[in-house]
Parts: C-alpha cells; sequence; structure tokens
C-alpha cells in the first residue's frame, strides 16, 4: 500500500511527505480506508506503530478546512503528554490546511485554552478532565462534534476514567464516528468499546 491508494488531497499528501513517511505502517494501511468510509474503529495498537497518523490522517481529509467556532472533532487521552504528541501529530499534518488545533490538560490554570477555545476550533485534544470542567462551564459547545477519539483507551481505564468517559458520552451528539484505540483489549476496554462504538471495524496489529 501506498499513501496514494487513499485519494488524501494533495495539502495532506504534502504534509505525509514533508514528514518523511514513504508507506504507510500496518494499523494505517488497515485502518485508514474504513475511517474514510465513515466505520466506527476499533484499534488494538500499541504506542510506536503509527496509530496517531492512522486516525489523524483520514480525520484532517474529512474536515478538510475550517469551519465555524466550534470542535468537530474530539480526540480523548489519557495523560497531558500524550495530548500534547498527538498535537504535535495534527499540527505536522494541517500545515498546509487553515484546520485549527486546541489542545487542553490540566496542571495549569484555563486562562490561555479558553481564550485559544474563543479564537474557534476545529479539533480538540484533550484529557477527559479538563474537557468536563470547561464544558460544565461552557467554554465548549459540542453540537457539531462529528468524530469522537479514545486514544490509549486501556491507560483510561487503568487510570480510572471511566465515570468520565461515560459523562463525555452522554455530551456530545448521538450521531458521530467513533474510534478507539488501545494497546491492549482488557474486559474493561471491551465495556466501554460496547458503550461507545457501533458495528465496528476492529483492526490489529
Ligand atoms: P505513534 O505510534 O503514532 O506514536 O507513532 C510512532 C512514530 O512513528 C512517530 O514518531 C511517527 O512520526 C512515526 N510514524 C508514523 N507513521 C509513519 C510512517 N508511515 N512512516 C514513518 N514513520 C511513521
Amino acid at each position: 500500500k501506498s499513501f496514494d491508494d487513499f485519494k488524501f488531497n494533495k495539502q495532506i499528501l504534502s504534509a505525509i511527505a514533508d514528514a518523511g513517511y514513504t508507506e504507510p505502517t500496518p494499523i494505517q494501511a488497515k485502518a485508514i480506508t474504513p475511517i474514510l468510509a465513515g466505520q466506527d474503529i476499533m484499534g488494538i495498537a500499541q504506542t510506536g506503530t503509527g496509530k496517531t497518523a492512522a486516525y489523524v490522517l483520514p480525520i484532517l481529509m474529512k474536515l478538510k478546512y475550517a469551519q465555524g467556532n466550534d470542535a468537530r472533532a474530539l480526540i480523548i487521552s489519557p495523560t497531558r503528554e500524550l495530548a500534547m504528541q498527538i498535537e504535535e501529530n495534527i499540527r505536522l499534518f494541517a500545515r498546509y490546511t487553515d484546520l485549527r488545533t486546541v489542545v487542553l490538560y490540566g496542571g495549569l490554570g484555563p486562562k490561555t485554552q479558553i481564550e485559544e477555545l474563543k479564537r474557534g476550533v476545529d479539533i480538540l485534544v484533550a484529557t477527559p478532565g479538563r474537557f468536563l470542567d470547561l464544558y460544565l462551564d461552557q467554554h465548549i459547545n459540542t453540537k457539531q462534534l462529528k468524530f469522537l477519539v479514545l486514544d490509549e483507551a486501556d491507560k483510561m481505564m487503568d487510570m480510572g476514567f471511566i465515570g468520565k468517559i461515560h459523562r463525555i458520552l452522554e455530551v456530545v451528539p448521538r450521531k458521530r464516528q467513533n474510534l478507539l484505540f488501545s494497546a491492549t483489549m482488557s474486559e474493561l476496554v471491551h465495556k466501554i468499546a460496547g458503550d461507545f462504538l457501533a458495528f465496528p471495524t476492529i483492526v490489529e496489529v
């Protein structure tokens, strides 16, 4: 498989070339086509397999360009470190588009994050607690969300985020595309996948 097989637009193909990626990794080769086709995905993949680009690239392709003020994609990460890495990946691949990314995490005051949200956002990357805090304080409108990603779902379960994830599922639109990535398939991940995904395509590497 080559990146040209996916019919990405030239903005994305140029960014992929700039990143020095010559061919898709196995998780990318398996996941990108069903994500572009609108399917829910349960991806079993470790860090280091290229799982971030496997969901970021098709989401960028489907969002295409900046629109409105409110996020259309929400990516939930268990940790601040992973959230920052995801944001960095998105910036790399969105560099030839006008798509706007905001990253939200705890451990510092929310003032700057609230200001960034006010300027408009297409893709939101967030840890569960800070997302809910800013949502409950009405700094985030979820009505336009079309994509919801849970990255490192096993880690989220290990960190005790299941209640927060259920709360997030209650405040996002029912009609949306869901992508779940996990390094392992534990009982709790299976449970959250059942609550979250509709007839998922299972992709394992
Ligand atoms: P991830 O598993 O998403 O954390 O990615 C692990 C590393 O692989 C990151 O440094 C990526 O930049 C890199 N990577 C992802 N996809 C590719 C690819 N198709 N070709 C080369 N490197 C890649």
